[in-house]
């Protein structure tokens, strides 16, 4: 699905990723760890397609496509999800107006015909119980004041509506509380089927308690150092990153 190989890319002329091959199939979960600034959050924005990063080297295929060839957009149409990519907040438009385009987009995409406002509000309120989402949620405008608990979840809900073929999620906010933890991975477990894949980005091991990934990647320096299963997140929960730095100052 998603296969990475030797990508290298910088901000500002500044170096931040330097050569990461990852390869992501259909039905898996894969948690991508590191130390603060070892380039996660990077790698997310680079697969997002975030003007600001610039790509030198290497490439990246997602379903046949050379990744890095198409927009932000054009990405999101053929079945990538990133989650901040879908803003929570956009004054005066509300997140169903939203949606409604957004899947319709990709239906056009894949030859569907769109979906009319009643089978768009059978697929929403479907979506909503599953991701135990207050119907009340909806008719609110997206500005107004979300918690960080609803902000998670309309992303998943977002997610759910949208069924990505990959979802990247960065779980950039160590503010999260345990409720807002449990409604991604319930989101992320819930919607895991043997033809998407998700890739969790996260700094915190606690996240894996909820979410069981097939594989963990350490990213480190703009590389990723180590990879193995979820054993290899509670190692890293038990005994912290250093470890890793001093195995790879050892390899170098
Ligand atoms: P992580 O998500 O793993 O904490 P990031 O990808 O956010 O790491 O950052 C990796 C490195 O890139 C850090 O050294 C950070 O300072 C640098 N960096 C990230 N974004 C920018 C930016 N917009 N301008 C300059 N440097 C940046
Ligand atoms: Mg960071
Ligand atoms: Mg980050």
């Amino acid at each position: 699905m998603l296969s990475i190989k030797n990508l290298h890319a910088s901000i500002d002329d500044k170096e931040i990723l330097r050569g990461i091959d990852l390869e992501v199939k259909a039905g898996e979960v894969h948690a991508i760890m590191g130390p603060n600034g070892s380039g996660k959050s990077t790698l997310a924005s680079v697969l997002a397609g975030r003007e600001d990063y610039e790509v030198t080297q290497g490439s990246i295929d997602f379903l046949g496509n050379d990744l890095l060839d198409l927009g932000a957009e054009e990405r999101a149409r053929e079945g990538l999800f990133l989650a901040f990519q879908y803003p929570v907040e956009i004054p005066g438009v509300s997140s169903t107006n939203f949606l409604k385009t957004a899947v319709n987009q990709i239906r056009e995409h894949r030859g569907q015909e769109p979906l009319d406002a009643v089978s768009f509000l059978t697929l929403i309120k479907e979506k909503m119980k599953l991701v135990e989402m207050d119907q009340s949620l909806l008719s609110r405008s997206l500005n107004e004041g979300f918690s960080g608990g609803e902000k998670k979840r309309n992303e998943i809900f977002q997610m759910a509506v949208l069924e990505p073929k990959l979802a990247i999620l960065d779980e950039t906010d160590s503010g999260l509380d345990i409720d807002a933890l449990r409604i991604v991975a319930n989101g992320v477990n819930q919607l895991k089927n043997s033809d998407n894949a998700t890739v969790v980005v996260t700094h915190y091991q606690r996240l894996l308690d909820y979410i069981v990934p097939d594989f963990v990647h350490v990213l480190f320096n703009g590389r990723i150092v180590k990879s193995g299963t979820k054993e290899l997140a509670l190692e890293l929960e038990e005994k912290g990153y250093d470890w890793i730095k001093e195995e790879v100052n050892e390899a170098t």
